[in-house]
């Protein structure tokens, strides 16, 4: 297989038109770009198809900008798999050059790229974060499965302006992390509760 050339080209699973469903976008009409590729492995990840980036085609970024220019929504959300493990520069020169507001989701695991109007931070204990993502971020959002994963919040909070968001968001299939990030949240008035919206309306 030929290297892919990221000036012009990037590894894509899908683009999808919806509503950005966590966070402080919630609800917000969003353009969706889901780069392949994460060597992360987070064993409860809901989109373990993006895993591998061999298996997703590679797609022009000229057609990716058409299609979010197309889709003319408030927001372009980059998200993946992990997004930092290619070079965004380009892609959002371009998407910024047409005037869209431009978003990116990342666990921060590889060195920074790009240019943002909005950085979703959510680290992942499974591969630590690159120090280049901590001036970056817009909001922080940890995803919690047991009580290791409430050190793992606080220690990332340390480290991001203090006027940051923070965001716990309970792991979606253990109902036990549900009530730990209520309590967590009712004793620690700097956190807030994430709801993944897009699953409660059924929607992408
Ligand atoms: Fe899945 Fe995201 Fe974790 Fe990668 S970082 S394994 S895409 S949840």
């Amino acid at each position: 297989m030929n290297k892919i050339n990221y000036l012009t080209h990037l590894p894509i699973v899908e683009t999808f038109h919806s509503v950005q469903g966590e966070g402080t976008w919630m609800g917000t009409n969003a353009f969706f770009i889901r780069l392949a590729g994460c060597d992360v492995g987070c064993p409860w990840c809901d989109t373990k198809i993006s895993w591998n980036v061999k298996k997703h085609p590679e797609i022009a970024i000229a057609d990716l900008v058409a299609e979010a220019v197309n889709a003319d929504p408030a927001i372009v959300v980059i998200t993946g798999g992990e997004p930092l493990m290619h070079d965004l520069t380009e892609l959002t020169q371009q998407l910024k050059a047409k005037g869209l507001q431009v978003h990116l989701e990342t666990s921060g695991s590889h060195p920074f790229s790009g240019k943002f109007d909005w950085v979703t931070f959510s680290p992942k204990q499974f591969k630590h974060p690159h120090a280049s993502i901590y001036e970056q971020v817009s909001e922080l959002k940890v995803v919690v499965k047991d009580e290791s994963d409430l050190d793992w919040a606080e220690k990332n909070a340390a480290r991001i302006p203090h006027n940051v968001v923070k965001y716990l968001q309970s792991e979606w299939e253990t109902s036990s992390s549900k009530d730990l990030v209520l309590q967590y949240v009712l004793s620690h008035s700097d956190w807030r509760v994430s709801i993944q919206t897009h699953k409660l309306l059924g929607v992408r």
